[in-house]
């Protein structure tokens, strides 16, 4: 069989023995990542992502498609990386194209490809499971989903000999996990020689991509959502914007000729890597590893299910991110009023208890008997039943000596670099007392943002040649401390992939200086707007109990008693869609009335938990003038309860209205039981997949709607 038949032949059969017809996202079961190793062509297919890796003349990626939709997105062939070494950039995979145009690409065009001179030599495969990236200590009690880790799914390297024996090996890794269409990939770098290397930088993914958004002229674009590529390397600070290019971007393609872009100005060409200097000193027996990328086939354009995909990669890739503690941000850092405030969260119900900005705790403490004081809180809080923790502030704030921060252009004025003495000692600090106190939760105020550092006298890196991978693998590996041990991490940017827990997701403080009646409806469309992309539990709300940035009297909740109907608002708004707020003040309830109202939602939240922090299904924004609302559904619950609605009527007349409910992503089919909040249950039958549910909802206040498994979809 010539060798384009066999690729040709794999390209067509798609993934045998899958369970086809049946919707992953609602039960992903019957999708299992195999990897097929032939003479000529390994290819890796879990039934929804699909990936070709043509081995001659060498090893360089032919295919990557979407199995639902059959959608291709490889346009031509490409190195299948690069690694640049003492300042030379090497192909690893390298061949010597020899298709006419770079529109498509045909099985039979392969056969005319030899190999680039100067490039890595694929030498042969090995494969195995996939195996955790770091260490995860669960916290069972703030998830109540078992989600894997490491994620379920196969690993296959392909190794790489160099062009000369002056240069270290180089492997390609990639996974494919069970039950998604993701895909990860990342390089290995072995020094073998026996001489120090420089691996100056690298492009892990270099793909010729379709160019369905090909007359695009600005510099950078995102694809439409049909591939999402999501790198480890990235920085979103508190927006909805990622910025994704730090690590990974689209370029031009100068031997794509016949592209429909009239001046070849599209840029299809994805490429994976640092945007800048991110060298790696390798002395001889050194590996380095790359930060991965995951790429996403999207079966659909429809934003639920788009959104849908993505959550599903972060449960899947970052599951501490499921852990969502009810926590206390107590404006307090004195013994009596930590303990009062102890007191108070398990009183009310709540999980974790974080001494907020401006409460006098002062985690960079090396002072032995501050560090004992807090660690018998901490001892307290557990005996309770809870977490205690600290907050600190890296970004915007300067290193003692002034000389130890960044030097060069810095993202919020001014920063402490990462790879100089002071910043080193300062993460070691909030390690150890993190460490001797136990706490389980911690809150970093704008970690690293990708500043580069030129200054030559910082003894952790080269200058700026390696600032950039220095100072975030420094973050990273702080955040890595915390996940091995379990510790809860809040942080105004992404890093979820390294075991970041929440970014702000409404956080403003001009928004939390309004009048009550404004936040509540502002509060909503933040978490509405905030959970297409991230799940509920990977943002934060805030609600200042107390004055925060202006707005007076008006705009706070205290005194607690005498605004307990907006109190009340608060957590429905909240934890009716599974999400934390920052409940900032010194206390969380004044008066027995107010504790029975606190109590009574945290009780709602923990034994709803698993539907409350499921998906969230976008039902109709707030805007003040109709109800309002969003559901919540798990498919994978194991108990009948597989979906919550909130409809929420801000009008100052009571409303009757009957809402559709889609039943797609619940699980549930024909009829359904359907409670609102405490009546009785009743049968409703579905009409093709949506539920409509009459509700009346008295004035400024929601309606709750439970859906039980009548029959199950199948
Ligand atoms: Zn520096």
């Amino acid at each position: 069989m010539r060798k384009f038949d066999l690729f040709w032949a794999a390209m067509v059969v798609g993934a045998a023995g899958i369970a086809r017809g049946t919707d992953w996202i609602v039960d992903p079961s019957g999708y299992k990542a195999k990897v097929e190793a032939g003479e000529e062509a390994i290819v890796l297919d879990n039934g929804l992502i699909r990936r070709e890796i043509m081995l001659n003349p060498d090893a360089v990626t032919t295919s990557l498609k979407c199995v639902a939709t059959g959608e291709e997105y490889v346009r031509g062939i490409s190195n299948e990386a690069t690694v640049t070494i003492d300042g030379t950039e090497y192909p690893v995979g390298g061949v010597v194209n020899g298709q006419p145009v770079y529109n498509y690409i045909l099985p039979e065009w392969c056969g005319n490809f030899s190999v680039t001179s100067n490039a890595y030599r694929y030498a042969g495969f090995e494969e195995n499971a996939v195996k955790a990236r770091f260490e995860w200590k669960r916290r069972r009690e703030w998830s109540s989903r078992e989600l894997d880790w490491p994620p379920k799914g196969r690993e296959l390297t392909l190794s790489f000999v160099p062009p000369t024996n002056t240069l270290p090996k180089v492997e390609v890794h990639y996974e494919i996990y069970d039950g998604a269409p993701i895909i990860a990939k990342w390089l290995v770098v072995r020094n073998d020689t026996e001489r120090e290397i420089v691996v100056d930088t690298f492009k892990s993914e270099c793909l010729r991509l379709t160019d369905t958004h090909a007359n695009n002229d600005l510099v950078y674009v995102e694809r439409p959502n049909d591939l999402w590529v999501m790198p480890e390397l990235f920085f979103q600070e508190a927006s909805n914007k990622p910025i994704y290019n730090r690590g990974m971007r689209y370029v031009l393609d100068e031997e794509y000729k016949t592209q429909v872009e009239y001046y070849c100005k599209s840029f299809n060409r994805l490429e994976v890597g640092p945007d800048r200097a991110f060298a790696k000193y390798l002395k001889p027996g050194e590996s380095y590893e790359t930060y991965r990328v995951w790429e996403t086939a999207m079966d659909s354009t429809d934003r639920e299910r788009v959104g849908l995909t993505m959550r599903r990669f972060w449960r899947m890739m970052a599951p501490w991110t499921d852990e969502n503690p009810l926590f206390f941000h107590l404006r307090a850092s004195k013994v009596d009023l930590v303990k009062a405030g102890i007191d108070q969260a398990q009183e009310a119900g709540f999980e974790a208890v974080l001494m907020s900005f401006h409460s006098g705790f002062n985690l960079e403490s090396r002072d032995g008997e501050y560090r004992a004081k807090y660690a018998e809180l901490s001892n307290e809080a557990k005996r309770k039943g809870l977490v205690l923790g600290g907050y600190t502030l890296t970004s915007s704030r300067s290193a003692k000596p002034k000389s130890d921060n960044v030097e060069g252009e810095c993202r919020f004025g001014k920063g402490p670099c990462l790879g100089a003495e002071w910043g080193v000692e300062y993460f070691q600090t909030l390690k150890d007392f993190m460490r001797e106190a136990d706490f389980g939760i911690f809150e970093n105020d704008g970690p690293y943002p990708g500043d580069v550092c030129s200054s030559t006298n910082h003894p952790y890196h080269h200058g700026d040649a390696d600032s950039f991978r220095v100072q975030w693998e420094a973050q990273r590996d702080l955040y890595r401390f915390c996940v091995a041990r379990g510790i809860h991490v809040n942080q105004p940017d992404s890093y979820y992939l390294n075991g970041g827990n929440k970014n702000g997701m409404g956080y403003k403080e001009r928004v939390w200086s309004q009048p009550r009646d404004y936040q509540v409806l502002i509060e909503r469309q933040n978490i509405y707007d905030g959970t297409w992309a991230k799940t509920s539990s990977m943002g934060w709300m805030f609600v200042p109990l107390t004055e925060y940035h202006g707005g007076g009297k008006a705009a706070i909740v205290e005194p607690l008693a005498e605004h307990l109907d907006h109190y009340e608002q608060r957590f429905a708004d909240t934890l009716g869609a599974g999400v934390q707020a920052v409940w900032r003040g010194p206390r969380l309830y004044d008066t027995e009335e107010t504790l029975a109202m606190v109590r009574k939602w945290t009780k709602f939240y923990k034994e709803h938990r698993r539907v409350l922090t499921g998906d969230f299904i976008h039902l109709r924004r707030a805007d003040g003038r109709d109800w309002d609302g969003w559901m919540m559904t798990d498919a994978m619950n194991p108990v009948d309860e597989k979906a919550i609605a909130f409809v929420f009527n801000p009008l100052t007349t009571p409303i009757r209205r009957t809402i559709s409910l889609p039943l797609k992503y619940t699980g549930l089919a024909g009829t359904v039981g359907v409670k609102t909040d405490d009546g009785e249950t009743r049968m409703v039958e579905s009409v093709n997949g949506k539920l409509a549910v009459e509700v009346e909802v008295p004035a400024k206040k929601w309606v709750r709607i439970h859906l039980y498994g009548g029959r199950t979809q199948k």
